[in-house]
């Protein structure tokens, strides 16, 4: 595989800028790429060749001009959730065969505008819901991580966004998390991704799972790449009324290096009886590396924590029955059964359609919404959402950031079967508390397991204070120095 790949987006896009290399030279390197490896890694379902090189080559004349964006010339994956102009669109389900979208999502219309290259769509579990890209329609997705030779899941639901980004098939990729569905794979594939606070990033376009709590934001190699993504994405967007009218800062800027004086929060209640004592020792060491940081550590209590996977569960549920309702066999995608009548042809569609986990969440969102259910459920959870997001603003009175580990393990095997798929949902302990209260996350490598496998720390800012997060972040980055790469990029470059 070509070094180009290998560059960071920072080091590409200045490259680029100082016509080291063309922008349709590096999309060659990764189409190539993606290319003879796809059939193995599966992290793309649509594939843009003649698209990526036709938006190099106007970023070639740019950059000749001395012109351009913020990442003109860049390549970006784009998950499989953002509607892309006359690109099939699929949300990694059946349901929605052959859709191609006559709109852009705002999201990729900045990358876009600010030069991105659109090398594909990659997979992701259907309509973003998993936690280890095992619900596709379009098959699982393989980590370039293995734990001996045998592949890995990259996590979910973002995972061919996370497997690209790890296998160099891709600078960055966009992702959307909901409940974990950026941080959590980044955690899997030793690699960096940010969610930003809700309403920071647009979500028009963007194919709705649960509105109150879906969020675009990148996935990178670094944390400074992961802010030029911000600068790219963020934004008020008059088209998405949950977007907020607020100024963006230069999230690039805020990578000083100091993070003297700055209070972080080690909250008690991440620390649950049974805890892999591995993800424990490199939480310490990420405490003991940001207190010789000069960071001041405090520890604090988000007591209502162990509540915030069954509301996370409940509140999610019930708002994709009601977003997806709209998938009826008329207005998208798949028509089955049409000849039988109206009624018969919603069922069969609806029946053929979604694949098991996405029914299993309709069933229960409607469950919770039902009449009879709606008090003891649903407006419950929403009242605990609220006890939750209280628990964070009381700490953040007391801090300026919270670290945590990000998910409960490392990334498993194909051969992994949750008994029920309540373990499974258990992936996301430590990511949802952060999405209810709608709050800023990133995770970012901290270290290997015995397997050597990446585990991902996260660290969890105030609302649209990304810049401490990708300051304190990139701090710690440089203080872990974190660069083993996955056992199968050597296989890429073999190949
Ligand atoms: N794993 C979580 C879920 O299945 C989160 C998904 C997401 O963030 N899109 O709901």
């Amino acid at each position: 595989m070509s070094e180009l790949n290998s560059l960071t987006l920072a080091e590409m896009r200045d490259a680029l800028r100082a016509k080291k290399f063309s922008a349709t030279e590096l999309a060659e390197a990764h189409l190539k790429a993606i290319e003879k490896t796809n059939g193995h890694y599966n992290s793309y379902i649509t594939i843009t060749r003649s698209k990526a090189l036709e938006m190099a080559k106007a970023a070639d004349e740019k950059l000749a001009k001395g012109q351009g964006g913020l990442i003109e010339g860049v390549p970006v994956g784009v998950k499989d959730l953002f509607c892309t102009k006359d690109v099939l669109t699929t949300a990694a389900s059946h349901i929605l065969d052959g859709f191609v979208p006559q709109y852009e999502s705002t999201i990729t219309t900045k990358c876009w505008e600010q030069g991105g290259v659109m090398l594909g769509k990659t997979n992701l579990d259907e309509f973003a819901m998993g936690s280890a890209n095992l619900t596709s329609y379009y098959g699982t997705v393989k980590s370039p991580w293995t734990k001996d030779g045998q592949p890995l899941v990259p996590g979910g639901s973002s995972g061919g966004s996370a497997s690209a980004v790890a296998a160099h098939l891709a600078p960055v990729a966009l992702g959307t998390d909901t409940g974990g569905s950026i941080r959590q794979p980044a955690s899997f594939c030793g690699i960096v991704g940010i969610k930003p606070t809700y309403g920071r990033c647009s979500r028009w376009g963007v194919v709705a799972f649960a509105s109150s709590l879906d969020q675009a934001g990148p996935i990178t190699r670094t944390v400074r790449d992961s802010a030029i993504m911000l600068n790219v994405m963020c934004g008020h967007d008059p088209k998405d009324s949950t977007s907020v009218p607020m100024d963006v800062p230069d999230f690039e800027k805020a990578l000083t290096g100091n993070i003297k004086g700055k209070k972080i929060g080690i909250p008690k209640e991440y620390r649950p009886d049974g805890m892999n004592t591995e993800i424990l020792a490199m939480w310490d060491n990420g405490i003991k590396l940001l207190r010789e940081a000069g960071a001041e550590i405090i520890d604090i209590s988000l007591p209502h924590t162990k509540y915030a996977l069954a509301t996370y569960y409940i509140v999610a549920p019930a708002e994709c029955s009601s977003n997806l309702a709209r998938y009826d066999g008329v207005r998208y995608g798949l028509r089955v059964g049409a000849e039988d009548g109206l009624t018969s042809m919603y069922e069969k569609t609806r029946a053929a359609g979604f694949g098991k986990e996405v029914k299993r969440r309709i069933m229960i969102g409607t469950y919770v919404l039902s009449a009879g259910y709606y008090d003891a459920y649903y407006k419950k959870a929403q009242k605990v959402r609220w006890l939750i997001a209280e628990d964070f603003r009381k700490a953040y009175e007391k801090v300026d950031a919270i670290l945590t580990p990000t998910a409960p393990s490392a990334a498993f095997g194909f051969d992994y079967k949750p008994s029920d798929p309540v373990e499974m949902y258990l992936n996301d302990v430590f990511t949802v508390p952060t999405s209810l209260a709608g709050l800023p996350g990133i995770s970012i490598p901290g270290g290997l397991n015995k397997d050597g496998l990446p585990l991902g720390l996260q660290l969890i800012g105030k609302a649209f204070d990304e810049a401490t997060v990708l300051n304190v972040a990139h701090a710690l980055e440089q203080a872990i120095g974190f660069n083993a790469k996955p056992q199968a990029l050597k296989m890429n470059d073999a190949a």
